[in-house]
């Protein structure tokens, strides 16, 4: 392994080992590159989000190791250790369970706090499921933002998303299994029924599925079969388009809205609405949820 010397290096005049961060895969093992197996065979030190899920990968390929745990509880209190571990001359690893370490991964910390003080640190690239989720959503990739998880709290998660609603960029938010199904529901409401849409589940697994439709449909699709709810997921949003959703509803179309959202859910009664009216079942959905409030 070549090592360029630091200036902190040079100052010391002693070699300092260097911290790479290594991207592992997020389903398919054979997604490690050459690169990640070769710097995880020198490292002196791996250090790892969960160590058994590490031992799991490094034993298929092979790789001993010493593996030392670095999660989000201990991230801060391990810092000085493993500056004295990079003093001394070690050459370290982190990786995270899976895909890119600090993606939603432990390591922020770490990497925040070696960069300031001039320690070397080594990206070694791989896998991130926002970047394979992106690479075969069909939605502008030109320009997009990465929004992880979403809050937990309802308020929290509401005022987030209405905070990306005219949003112009595609959004991309990770979500886990138990939340998937209030995420799309709350999506639905916040962004309206027909914005587009792509969930990755399970990429590069076995039941791999890239689900492509509206946020309306993909609710109907996670109810038709509880297997469409499980694993893991990246949810792709298609940016707040101008003109499909400023089409002003007129004062028959809303009359037609009051009275079919008495009788029927907002969703359908937009459907409806837009189907009579020729409008967009977007901006019909809006407004049907603007009455529905009132
Ligand atoms: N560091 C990882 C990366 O680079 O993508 C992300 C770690 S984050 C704790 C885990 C989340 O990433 C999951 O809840 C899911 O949203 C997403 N994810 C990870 N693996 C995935 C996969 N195989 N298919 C779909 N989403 C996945």
């Amino acid at each position: 392994m070549t090592k360029k010397y630091t200036e902190r290096q040079q100052k010391q005049g002693n070699k300092q080992g260097s911290l790479s961060i290594v991207a592992t895969p997020i389903g398919n093992l054979g997604d490690i590159t050459l690169r990640a197996l070769e710097v995880l065979k020198q490292a002196q030190r791996i250090l790892a989000e969960d160590t058994r899920n590490t031992r799991k990968l490094l034993a298929h390929f092979g790789i001993q190791a010493d593996l030392q745990a670095l999660h989000e509880h201990n991230e801060q209190t391990k810092i000085a250790q493993i500056k004295n571990w990079l003093d001394a001359g070690d050459d370290l690893a982190l990786v995270s369970d899976a895909g890119t370490p600090l993606i939603s991964d432990p390591g922020y910390h770490l990497v925040k706090q070696l960069a300031a003080e001039g320690y070397q640190i080594v990206p070694v690239p791989g896998v991130s499921a926002i970047i394979t989720a992106l690479s075969v959503a069909g939605l502008a990739t030109n320009r997009f933002s990465f929004e992880g998880f979403l809050p937990a709290k309802s308020v929290a998660r509401m005022n987030m998303l209405q905070a990306n609603a005219k949003q112009p960029r595609t959004q991309v938010y990770y979500e886990s299994c138990h939340r998937i199904q209030q995420t799309i529901v709350a999506m639905a409401e916040v962004f309206g029924a027909d914005r587009k849409v792509v969930l990755a589940r399970e990429l590069t697994k076995l039941y791999e599925q890239i689900y492509r439709g509206d946020l309306g449909q993909l609710q109907d699709w996670l109810k038709a079969d509880s297997n469409h709810q499980k694993g893991e997921f990246v949810v792709i949003i298609e940016g707040y388009i101008e003109e499909q959703n400023s089409t002003q509803i007129n004062a028959s179309s809303e009359k037609l809205l009051q009275v079919l959202i008495a009788e029927l859910p907002v969703k359908q009664a937009a459907s409806l609405a837009s189907k009579i009216t020729g409008q967009k079942k977007n901006a019909l959905y809006r407004q049907a949820m603007e009455l529905k409030k009132s």
